[in-house]
C-alpha cells in the first residue's frame, strides 16, 4: 500500500465519476462502500482517507429531489391515460419512488465525497502525511 501524495493535483471530474462508480476517488480501484451507504474510513487499496467526508443529508435530500418530479410526471400521465383506480397510484407510486430513491442514493453519496475529496474538504486535505 503506497501512502497517497496529498499534494498531488485532485482533478474534480474524474473524482467525481470514481465516487458515482463506488469506487475510491483518489486511485479509482479500492471500494468507496463498505456496506450499502457506509464509507471505508481508509481505502482498501491505497490507504487514502475516505472518513473525512460529510455528506450528511445532502444524498437523501437530492435522490428525493430528482425522483419525485420523475415520479409525479409518470403518475399523471398513467392518470391521463388510464384513469385508473386510487390503489395503481399508491402500489406504482410507492414502489416507482423506493425503487428510484434506493438506486440514486448511494451514487449521489460517492458523488458527494467525490467532490468533498477533491476541493480538500472537511480534512481531506490534512492527513497524517500532509502533517509532516
Ligand atoms: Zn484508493
Amino acid at each position: 500500500m503506497t501512502p497517497p501524495d496529498n499534494n498531488a493535483d485532485r482533478p474534480l471530474g474524474l473524482s467525481i465519476r470514481r465516487g458515482i462508480l463506488g469506487k475510491c476517488p483518489a486511485c479509482g480501484i479500492g471500494n468507496l462502500f463498505r456496506t450499502f451507504l457506509s464509507t471505508h474510513d481508509l481505502c482498501p487499496h491505497c490507504g487514502e482517507e475516505i472518513f473525512h467526508h460529510r455528506a450528511d443529508d445532502g444524498p437523501p435530500f437530492f435522490s428525493m429531489f430528482f425522483v419525485a418530479p420523475i415520479v409525479v410526471t409518470v403518475m399523471i400521465i398513467y392518470e391521463g391515460t388510464n384513469s385508473p383506480p386510487i390503489w395503481h397510484h399508491l402500489v406504482i407510486g410507492i414502489t416507482l419512488s423506493i425503487t428510484l430513491c434506493i438506486g440514486l442514493i448511494r451514487p449521489i453519496k460517492g458523488f458527494f465525497v467525490g467532490v468533498q475529496w477533491a476541493k480538500r474538504m472537511h480534512g481531506f486535505g490534512t492527513s497524517k502525511t500532509a502533517d509532516q
